[in-house]
């Protein structure tokens, strides 16, 4: 089902990278080509969070029923107990749109999204400056209890390794140049010929 002329952005980034925050100026600068691919999570809704924005928040039991029909492109257990999956149905409701869907998904994720959509999908892999820059950062976002942010860097750390399977790096030292850089890949991207 990889028609050449969907294509499909993958940002993946280990937890506090600034990959959300690419991810929306993203979708504020092109409003008329890209639209954000909403996962489904079993993970709980933060303060603030809506289902069917952030995520659709389904119970386990939805989630394996989902992968058993084999109904998501890709699906990873992030963190112990939390499966993260992006919909078929979501890649193609955004297609009919005639707009490119934007992924913002770990770096497993996004690898497997990469190999199961080869011609048509670009991957940028967001690099934080150091991880105890990312712990820091992590830290002050405040959204982690101790024993899951002792996960996010440890799984951070390994998810550096994987870095140059990615079609682009781009360094997060400064947000605003990550923001440019990135937009400036991605437009590259739209702008080519489908294959
Ligand atoms: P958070 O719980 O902080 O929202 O997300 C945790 C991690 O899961 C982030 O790296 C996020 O990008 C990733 N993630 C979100 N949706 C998906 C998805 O559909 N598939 C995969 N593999 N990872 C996802």
């Amino acid at each position: 089902m990889d028609l050449p002329r969907n294509k499909i952005i993958i940002i993946a980034a280990p937890s506090g990278a600034g990959k959300t925050s690419i991810v929306r100026y993203l979708l504020e600068k092109m409003p008329d080509q890209l639209a954000f691919s909403v996962s489904c999570t079993t993970r709980a809704p933060r303060p603030g969070e809506t289902d069917g924005k952030e995520y659709y928040f389904i119970p386990v039991t939805e989630f394996e029923k989902k992968i058993s029909e084999g109904s998501l492109a890709e699906w990873e257990m992030v963190y112990p107990g939390k499966y993260y999956g992006t919909p078929v149905s979501e890649l193609e409701r955004i297609w009919q749109m005639g707009k490119t869907p934007l992924l913002d998904i770990d770096v497993k994720g996004g690898l497997n999204i990469r190999r199961r959509y080869p011609a048509s999908s670009l991957a940028i892999f967001i690099e934080p400056p150091s991880l105890e820059e990312l712990s820091r950062r992590l830290q002050a976002r405040g959204t982690e209890n101790p024993e899951s942010l002792t996960a996010r860097i440890e799984k951070a750390g390994y998810e550096m390794s994987f870095k140059n399977e990615f079609d682009q790096v781009v360094l997060n030292e400064d947000l605003p140049t990550a923001c440019r850089e990135t937009e400036k890949w991605v437009r590259t991207f739209l702008q080519a010929p489908a294959p």
